[in-house]
C-alpha cells in the first residue's frame, strides 16, 4: 500500500544562494553564514563554491568583497527561503536598514530556485543582477556550470561572456 505524503510536505527544489561580505573578516563571515544556511529547516546544503575576492560594486571607497555561492535542496517556499536569508543576515549582524551599495557584513541573495521565474514585490528570481555579476557567476560555475538560469542562459555561457577579471580565488579559512 502506498502512503500519501504528510500534509503540507513539498517537493525538494534546488536553490542557489550567493553570499557576499566586505566587513569584519569577510571570509569568516561567509563561512559563518554558510554554516547557518546548512542548518536551515527542510533544507540540505549539497554544494559549495570556492571563495573569491572581488572589487566592490558601486562606491569604490570600501573594502574588497569576498563572495561564494552554495547549492541547496529545499522544501521551503521561495518567500520562506527569502525570510530565512534575511533572518540569517540579521543574526550575522547586518542592520535591516543597511545602505544598498554600501559595505556590508553579509549579503545573501537567492540566485535561482529550480526553473522558477518569480517577479513580485520584494522577490525576483532568478536574481536580476546575476547575469551581469561575475562575482556571482564565477562561483556558481564552480558548482553548477550547466545550470540554466531561466531567461538568462546557461552559467558556463554567462561566464564566457562576463569573464573573471578582478576576481581572485581565496584559500578556505581554517576552522578553529
Ligand atoms: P540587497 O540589500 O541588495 O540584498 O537587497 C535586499 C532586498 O532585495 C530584499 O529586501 C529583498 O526583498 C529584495 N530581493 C528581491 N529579489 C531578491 C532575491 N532574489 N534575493 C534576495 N533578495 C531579493
Amino acid at each position: 500500500m502506498s502512503r500519501s505524503p504528510a500534509a503540507g510536505s513539498r517537493s525538494w527544489q534546488p536553490a542557489y544562494i550567493a553570499l557576499g561580505s566586505n566587513l569584519d573578516h569577510p571570509a569568516a563571515q561567509i563561512v559563518a553564514a554558510r554554516a547557518e544556511l546548512g542548518r536551515l529547516p527542510q533544507t540540505r546544503m549539497v554544494l559549495a563554491s570556492r571563495l573569491y575576492a572581488s572589487p566592490p560594486m558601486g562606491p569604490q571607497d570600501q573594502p574588497e568583497f569576498v563572495n561564494a555561492v552554495v547549492g541547496l535542496l529545499t522544501q521551503l517556499t521561495p518567500q520562506d527561503l527569502l525570510s530565512a536569508l534575511k533572518a540569517i543576515e540579521q543574526r550575522c549582524g547586518r542592520p535591516p536598514d543597511a545602505p544598498r551599495w554600501g559595505p556590508r557584513i553579509i549579503d545573501l541573495d537567492i540566485i535561482a530556485i529550480g526553473r522558477l521565474q518569480i517577479d513580485m514585490p520584494g522577490l525576483s528570481v532568478p536574481h536580476p543582477g546575476a547575469a551581469v555579476r561575475n562575482f556571482v557567476i564565477r562561483p556558481l560555475a564552480d558548482i553548477a556550470p550547466a545550470l540554466e538560469l531561466p531567461g538568462m542562459g546557461c552559467v558556463a555561457g554567462l561566464l564566457a561572456r562576463l569573464g573573471d577579471a578582478g576576481l581572485r580565488i581565496l584559500p578556505e579559512p581554517q576552522a578553529c
